[in-house]
């Protein structure tokens, strides 16, 4: 089995006096792809931006290649090599759709992506590069947002309920470039609401409730009656 690129062990994470996540423990390995499923509120985007450093947790809870990233901050976290797509997409509704790419490209990290390679795997994205990223279809948007991410030429990959609110031609085409983005040694962790999605695009799935892990296992062994419980609570 190749070493974990992430590892998280009792992650507690809080907003003030109310707590999001409560002892999670979870294990990548190097160029896999993990889905995390679960219903409302079950503490998924919190688990990400705990990864990304947009939450501070104690260093030791989250090791990215065994080092200690956890109470690092999120630019401190970009360039060691974590890169989120987040809920939402949150472009810059002022700059360009190649103004926001190129944000991505700061991190100075060196790698395979650049926007020629973006264009090509989003080739909508060069037609419309001078736009207002305001201006572009949500589908469009979530596109730039991924091509932000790669264009900061990560190691693990961090999508956020990538599909949500869009259009299911352009989920689906979305979903036809992940394996070619994942390809080529880099990790993923992906929140995914729709679970035949998430199982299809992963090797592990995680399901989360209420803040804590409720379900590891094979993408390809997981059965639906214990998702059902774990997603659900259902006994
Ligand atoms: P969703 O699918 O709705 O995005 P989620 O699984 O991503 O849900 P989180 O957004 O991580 O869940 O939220 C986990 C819990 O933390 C929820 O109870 C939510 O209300 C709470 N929470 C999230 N953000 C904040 C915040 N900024 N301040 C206080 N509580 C928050």
């Amino acid at each position: 089995m190749p070493d974990p690129i992430l590892q998280i062990a009792g992650l507690d994470a809080r907003y003030g006096d109310f707590q999001a996540l409560y002892g999670v423990d979870m294990t990548l390995a190097e160029g896999d792809v993990l889905a995390i499923i679960g219903a409302n509120g079950a503490g998924k985007t919190t688990l990400m931006r705990s990864i990304a450093g947009l939450i501070r947790n104690g260093a030791d809870e989250i090791k990215f290649r065994n080092v200690p990233i956890g109470a690092l901050r999120a630019d401190q976290v970009a360039r060691r090599g974590i890169a989120l797509v987040p809920e939402g997409r949150q472009l810059f509704p002022s700059l360009s759709v190649e103004e926001n790419l190129l944000i991505g490209g700061r991190s100075g990290r060196q790698g395979p992506w650049s926007l020629k390679r973006v264009y090509s795997l989003f080739p909508i994205l060069e037609e419309r590069k001078r736009q207002p990223s305001t201006s572009l279809s949500g589908g469009q948007q979530q596109m730039v947002a991924i091509g932000r991410a790669l264009m900061a030429n990560p190691d693990l990959i961090l999508f956020d309920e990538i599909s949500l609110g869009l259009a299911p031609i352009v989920i689906r085409d979305i979903y036809r470039a992940l394996p070619g983005i994942v390809s080529q040694g880099m990790s993923a962790v992906i929140v995914e609401q729709d679970i035949t999605k998430a199982l299809s695009i992963s090797s592990r799935v995680y399901c989360l409730q209420e803040g804590r892990v409720s379900l590891e296992g094979a993408s390809t062994t997981v059965s639906r009656e214990d998702i059902s419980r774990a997603y659900f609570g259902i006994e």
